[in-house]
C-alpha cells in the first residue's frame, strides 16, 4: 500500500488541455473518489497514475518516490475497468491468478491466492467457470479479484459499476466498499455517479474542466460545497441571492445565521432538506411534483419568484398551484465562495 500524490499534473493532447494543474493525494489505505462530468479529465488522471500517460507537466509519486517516468508494469497498480477485460480462454481462477503468473509465482501458490480472493468476494464456486458464462456483476467481482491478487500499491477503478442494474449496484457498492476498507488498499475510484462516490469513498475530489474544484469527505462536500458547480454536481441545491453582514444573511424572505464569514452580496446554497413544509413564515406555491418512491420532490416559487427545491416524506398528494408555508433551517444552508 502506498501514499499516491499528483503534483501540479497537466496533460495536453495537442490543443486539448485534459488535465490542468491537478494536485491530489490518495492517502495510504483510503478510497478517494474522483467525480465530475464527462470529459473533465477523470480517466486521464487515473491513466497518469497507472503510467499509461506521461504528464506534460508535474510529477507522480508513490510513497514519496517519483514514478512519473516509471512504466506501468513496474508500478504495481491494480486496474478495474468498466469493460471487465477478462480472458475468455482461461477459467475464472486462471484469470485472477494471471498477474501472479506474470510474476513467476508457482501455480499452486497463485491458485491458492486466487481461490482465497474469490471466496472473499463470495464467488468461490465460480472458480472453474469461463468469464463469458458469468453475469455482469459476477464478472465485475472477478475483475476486482484479479486486480487485488497482485497486492497492488494502488487500486484504480474506472467506472466499474457501469452497465450493472440499479439493485446490484447498490449491493456491490456496500460490499466492495466494505471489502476495500477492510483490506486498506489505497484506491482511486473514478465515477460520474456522485451517489456511488458518496456511498463508497473516504474522500471525494470533484473535477471540472481538468481542474480540482474541491476535495473533502462526502459530508464536507455535501454540507459545505465550495462553489455553484460543486453545489449542483453533488446532490441538488437551490441557489439563493442575499446580503450578508455581521454573520447573518438577508435572503429577502428570511434572515438567517451564516456558517462562514461573508459580507455584501452573497450566494447561498440550500439543500432540499433545508426547507420544511408546514407551519412556517415563508409563503410558496407548488410549481412541480416528482415522486421519488419513498419521498416526493417539490419545486415551489416564493413570493419574489425564486424557485426552490425541497423534499417531503412519503407520497403525499401535492398538486401544482397548491399554497405552502415553508420554514428554512440555517444549519442546512452554506455560503458559496
Ligand atoms: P468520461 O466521464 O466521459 O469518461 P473523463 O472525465 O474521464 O470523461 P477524459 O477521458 O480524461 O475525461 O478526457 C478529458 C479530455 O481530454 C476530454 O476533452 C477528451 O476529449 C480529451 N482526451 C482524452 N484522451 C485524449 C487523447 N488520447 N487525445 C486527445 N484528446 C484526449
Amino acid at each position: 500500500m502506498s501514499d499516491v500524490a499528483l503534483e501540479s499534473i497537466t496533460k495536453r493532447y495537442g490543443d486539448e488541455l485534459a488535465v490542468d494543474g491537478v494536485d491530489l493525494t490518495i492517502r495510504d489505505g483510503e478510497i478517494l473518489g474522483v467525480v465530475g462530468p464527462s470529459g473533465c479529465g477523470k480517466t486521464t488522471t487515473l491513466r497518469t497514475i497507472a503510467g499509461f500517460e506521461t504528464p506534460t507537466d508535474g510529477r507522480v509519486t508513490f510513497d514519496g518516490t517519483d514514478v512519473t517516468h516509471v512504466p506501468p508494469e513496474e508500478r504495481n497498480v491494480g486496474l478495474v475497468f468498466q469493460s471487465y477485460a477478462l480472458f475468455d480462454t482461461m477459467s475464472v481462477r486462471e484469470n485472477v491468478a494471471f498477474g501472479l503468473k506474470m510474476r513467476d509465482v508457482p501455480e499452486a501458490e497463485r491458485h491458492a491466492r486466487a481461490d482465497e480472493l474469490l471466496e472473499l468476494l463470495d464467488i468461490g464456486e465460480l472458480a472453474d467457470r469461463r468469464p463469458t458464462t458469468l453475469s455482469g456483476g459476477q464478472q465485475q467481482r472477478v475483475g476486482l479479484a484479479r486486480a487485488l491478487a497482485i497486492e497492488p500499491n494502488v487500486l484504480l477503478l474506472d467506472e466499474p459499476m457501469t452497465g450493472l442494474d440499479a439493485k446490484l449496484k447498490t449491493r456491490l457498492r456496500e460490499e466492495v466498499g466494505d471489502l476495500l476498507a477492510d483490506l486498506e488498499v489505497t484506491t482511486l475510484y473514478v465515477t460520474h455517479d456522485q451517489a456511488e462516490a458518496m456511498a463508497m469513498c473516504d474522500r471525494i475530489a470533484v473535477l471540472a474542466d481538468g481542474r480540482v474544484e474541491q476535495v473533502g469527505t462526502p459530508a464536507e462536500i455535501y454540507r459545505r460545497p465550495k462553489n455553484e458547480f460543486v453545489a449542483n454536481f453533488v446532490g441538488s441545491s437551490t441557489l439563493l441571492e442575499g446580503t450578508a453582514a455581521n454573520g447573518r444573511v438577508d435572503l429577502g424572505f428570511a434572515e438567517l445565521d451564516l456558517d462562514a464569514s461573508a459580507s455584501g452580496d452573497v450566494t447561498v446554497a440550500a439543500r432540499p432538506e433545508a426547507f420544511t413544509v408546514g407551519e412556517g413564515p415563508i409563503d410558496a406555491e407548488v410549481t412541480g411534483v416528482t415522486y421519488l418512491g419513498d419521498r416526493t420532490q417539490l419545486t415551489a416559487a416564493l413570493a419574489g419568484g425564486t424557485e426552490v427545491t425541497l423534499r417531503v416524506d412519503g407520497i403525499d398528494d401535492y398538486r401544482t398551484g397548491e399554497r405552502l408555508s415553508l420554514s428554512i433551517d440555517a444549519e442546512r444552508i452554506h455560503v458559496l465562495e
